[in-house]
C-alpha cells in the first residue's frame, strides 16, 4: 500500500504495481480477457424467453412474467418483432398489476416499433382499457405515481420534497450545510466537525452518491438503478436496459461495459470498475486526470488524491506510463471502497461510495444518523453537537447488541480501527434510568408512538424525540435514550418517503 502513487525514482512514471504483487504481467494482457464473453442480440433466445413469460403470465405471475419479457427484450434483435412483442407483453403485465400509465407508455413503446396489423389489434384494446382504467383510478384519488415516463432528473427532485437542509450550502462542498467544515489529522484522517452548536433533528447533509451499484439480481436501470420501469434495451450488448433514451444518453461508462465480461462478475469487482470509468469518463481523457491526480500529489505527497468525481478503454491506456497509472487508480479505488463503500437497503439493496458523507468515521454511540432515500443520502443530528466536536455515524445498526470484543473485531477486521468511544472506553455510567423514565417528553413518546406509523402525529412526535434528545442526547448512552433515537429515526425516515 505504500506504493500507491509513488514515482520510479527521478522519473515521472509511477512505479510498477505488479512486480511489489510478485507478477511481472503487463497490463496489456489483461485487455484480451475483457473481451473472453462476447454478448450478441439472439431472436430465438428472445422467442424462448417470451414463450416463459407467457406460461408464467397464464399463472398469473405478472411479476414473473414481466421479467422474462425484459429477458426477451434484451436479447430481442434490433427492429425485429420481437422487441415489439416484449413491449406488448409487458404492457399487459403493467395492465395487470394496475400500473395503468407504465402501461400505455409501453404500447407507444411498441407502436412506435415494428408492429404487425395483427398485434396493432390487440395493443388497441389493451390501450382503452388502460386508459379507462386510469382515468378511474384519477377519480377515485388512487393517482398512482407514474413511475415510467418522467426523466430521471424530474425524478430526483420529487422523491423528497419535504426534507430539506436545514442551513445554507458550505460553498466548497454543496451538498454540505455551512455549519460544518472538513479537518483532517493523525487519529481520525479526514473527517466534519461542527463550526457552532447544532441542535437535534438538523438535517446537515444530503448527497448524491458518487457511484453506487444495486447488490441484488433484480433488472436495474443501467444509469440511475430503478427497477420495474419501461426499460428499453442497449443496442448492442443483452446485459444493459435503461429507463427511457434519456437514462441512455446520460450514461457515462457503459460504452466501456458494453459487450465485454464486466456485466458478469461479483457486483464488488463490477462496482471497483464502475469507480474507475467514471473518474476516466468525468475526466474525458487519460491525460487530464493524470494532471489532476499529479497536481493533488505535488500540493500534498502525503495526502492520497481524494475520489475523483464523475465520464474505448484500451484506446484511452495505450501506453506503459498510463497503464502503471491504471495500476494505481485501481489500487486507489479498491482501498477506497474497502473502508468507504456504504451498503444499504432503502429502497432497494445497493453498495455506494461518496465524496463527503465517505469521510464520517464511527462511534458506537453516533450524533448522525444517514438514512438513505434513492441515490441520496441524508445525515441528521440524533445528538447536540457542539462547536468543535467531530461528526459520527455508526457503521453498525445503532442498536446492534454486540459485545465490546464483537464490535471491534468487525471495525479492525474491515475497516482497520480500534473504536475509542464513550461506550467502548466504558467509563462512564448511564445516567440513572428513573429520570428518564419520568420525563414528560419521554412519556408523551412512549405513549403514542406506534410502528404502524400515525402520520398526524407524526410532527408532534418528531418534536418531543427533539426536545428529549436535546436534553439528554449528551449524557452518557443508556437503553432509554437509544430507544428515543431509534423511534426519532423511524420517524425521520417517514419524512423522506
Ligand atoms: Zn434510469
Ligand atoms: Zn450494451
Ligand atoms: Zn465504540
Amino acid at each position: 500500500m505504500d506504493k500507491l502513487w509513488k514515482k520510479e525514482g527521478a522519473s515521472c512514471v509511477f512505479v510498477n504495481l505488479c512486480l511489489f504483487a510478485g507478477n511481472s504481467e503487463k497490463a496489456e494482457d489483461g485487455w484480451e480477457n475483457l473481451s473472453l464473453y462476447e454478448s450478441c442480440k439472439d431472436n430465438q433466445h428472445s422467442t424462448e424467453l417470451r414463450m416463459k413469460g407467457n406460461v408464467k403470465f397464464r399463472l398469473g405471475l405478472w411479476t414473473d412474467a414481466m421479467d422474462f419479457s425484459n429477458q426477451s427484450l434484451c436479447f430481442a434483435e434490433v427492429n425485429s418483432e420481437n422487441v415489439t412483442l416484449a413491449y406488448a407483453n409487458r404492457s399487459e403485465c403493467f395492465f395487470r398489476m394496475e400500473k395503468y400509465h407504465e402501461a400505455l407508455i409501453d404500447i407507444e413503446l411498441a407502436e412506435s416499433s415494428n408492429i404487425s396489423s395483427r398485434l396493432m389489434s390487440k395493443l388497441d384494446q389493451i390501450q382503452q382499457k388502460s386508459m379507462a382504467s386510469n382515468e378511474n383510478a384519477k377519480k377515485c384519488g388512487k393517482n398512482e405515481k407514474s413511475q415510467g415516463t418522467e426523466k430521471c432528473e424530474i425524478d430526483k427532485t420529487n422523491e423528497c420534497p419535504k426534507v430539506k437542509m436545514n442551513f445554507e450550502q458550505n460553498r466548497n462542498y454543496p451538498c454540505m450545510a455551512n455549519v460544518l467544515d472538513i479537518e483532517s489529522n493523525q487519529n481520525f484522517g479526514r473527517h466534519l466537525i461542527a463550526k457552532c452548536d447544532i441542535p437535534v433533528g438538523q438535517t446537515v447533509l444530503i448527497e448524491e452518491d458518487f457511484v453506487s451499484m444495486r447488490v441484488d439480481d433484480e433488472l436495474v436501470c443501467g444509469t440511475c438503478s430503478k427497477p420495474k420501469m419501461n426499460f428499453i434495451a442497449c443496442a448492442n450488448c443483452t446485459e444493459a436496459v435503461f429507463c427511457n433514451s434519456d437514462c441512455m444518453k446520460r450514461n457515462l461508462t457503459h460504452k466501456w461495459e458494453c459487450g465485454t465480461i464486466f456485466a458478469q462478475l461479483h457486483y464488488r469487482m463490477r462496482f471497483h470498475i464502475q469507480a474507475i470509468l467514471l473518474a476516466v469518463g468525468t475526466f474525458g481523457t487519460v491525460e487530464r486526470l493524470m494532471e489532476f491526480v499529479e497536481n493533488v500529489l505535488l500540493e500534498d505527497p502525503d495526502e492520497v488524491p481524494p475520489s475523483l468525481n464523475n465520464a474505448q478503454l484500451k484506446a484511452l491506456f495505450d501506453t506503459d506510463e498510463k497503464q502503471r497509472f491504471l495500476m494505481h487508480l485501481v489500487l486507489h479505488h479498491f482501498l477506497v471502497i474497502k473502508t468507504n463503500s456504504i451498503i444499504s437497503k432503502n429502497p432497494w439493496s445497493t453498495i455506494s461510495v461518496f465524496n463527503v458523507l465517505s469521510m464520517l468515521n464511527h462511534s458506537c454511540v453516533p450524533n448522525i444518523y444517514h438514512p438513505r432515500k434513492g441515490n441520496q443520502q441524508y445525515c441528521v443530528t440524533i445528538r447536540p453537537v457542539k462547536k468543535g466536536e467531530q461528526l459520527f455515524i455508526s457503521y453498525l445498526p445503532i442498536n446492534n447488541e454486540l459485545l465490546y470484543e464483537e464490535r471491534n473485531e468487525k471495525f479492525t477486521s474491515t475497516w482497520g480501527f480500534s473504536c475509542i468511544c464513550e461506550k467502548c472506553r466504558g467509563f462512564k455510567k448511564p445516567i440513572e434510568p428513573n429520570s428518564i423514565i419520568s420525563d414528560s417528553n419521554f412519556q408523551f413518546i412512549v405513549e403514542n408512538f406506534n410502528i404502524e406509523g400515525n402520520r398526524d402525529k407524526l410532527p408532534i412526535l418528531m418534536e418531543n424525540c427533539i426536545i428529549f434528545l436535546n436534553n439528554f442526547g449528551n449524557t452518557p448512552c443508556s437503553n432509554e435514550i437509544l430507544m428515543i433515537v431509534t423511534i426519532f429515526v423511524v420517524l425521520y425516515i417517514e419524512t423522506l418517503s
